[in-house]
């Protein structure tokens, strides 16, 4: 069974950039929603007691759509709320310095990303992510994401359904986007994702019942994602 993990901050904490009635209808909706359903659907796959990581792959592989899109969004979802944070801080360290190389910068990296999420066809992710040779910006469709991709590792994502943004920007994803990036990105997240990838610590992975509640290591399952090489 998995858990609705609690947003790590008050449904009015990243205000004004997103507004606490934005939060709660996409925390205590959309994602419980998918949580209830992969909860349903795994259960029904004989995938009990297995990591949200390994159901997302496993439903991949076999071609079972509806698990694959309901397991992928829950684990997304749970990503992207640690993503966001009222206290935001600049880049710093090693994250600064990757993205310095590959984008020239932080402002580099911001007309990267707005652009990709803005040019990005319906519903889908805008990913950062640490890859074999430096950072990218990617984007993906629907539920997919980088659990079901060799060699990248998420180090921040922004949510490009209209769910995300419509009650606070209306059709206005670039500005959505713009001030995402600018106010409440998460960066010293993103820095501890990319020390993961690095080889320092597993990175994000889905919180379960058992570890909330007896506060015991999480599990011995493999990591999150395929490490690049270093
Ligand atoms: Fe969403």
């Amino acid at each position: 069974m998995f858990i609705l993990p609690k947003l790590p901050y008050d449904y009015a904490a990243l205000e004004p950039t997103l507004s606490a009635d934005t939060l709660r209808t996409h925390h205590d909706k959309h994602h419980k929603a998918y949580v209830e359903k992969t909860n349903e659907l795994a259960k029904r796959a004989g995938l009990d007691g297995r990591s949200l990581e390994d159901v997302v792959r496993d439903a991949h592989r076999k071609a079972d759509q509806k698990l694959f899109h309901n397991a992928a969004q829950a684990w997304n979802h749970a990503f992207f709320w640690l993503c966001m944070t009222p206290q935001p801080a600049a880049p710093s360290g090693p994250l600064k310095a990757a993205i310095d190389r590959a984008f020239g910068g932080v402002r580099g990296f911001k007309d990267a990303f707005v652009a990709e999420g803005v040019d990005h066809f319906g519903s889908g992710w805008v990913w950062l992510a640490a890859g074999s040779d430096g950072l990218k910006v990617i984007s993906t469709h629907d539920a997919d994401d980088t659990l079901i991709r060799d060699g990248l590792f998420p180090l921040l994502v922004c949510d490009l359904w209209e769910h995300a943004y419509y009650l606070d920007y209306k059709n206005d994803r670039k500005t959505f986007l713009e001030r995402w990036t600018d106010m409440v990105a998460n960066w010293a997240f993103a820095e501890r994702q990319l020390a993961a990838a690095n080889g320092a610590g597993e990175g994000f992975l889905y919180p379960e019942v058992a570890a909330s509640e007896t506060g015991a290591a999480r599990r011995d399952a493999p990591g999150h994602g395929d490490r690049p090489p270093a």
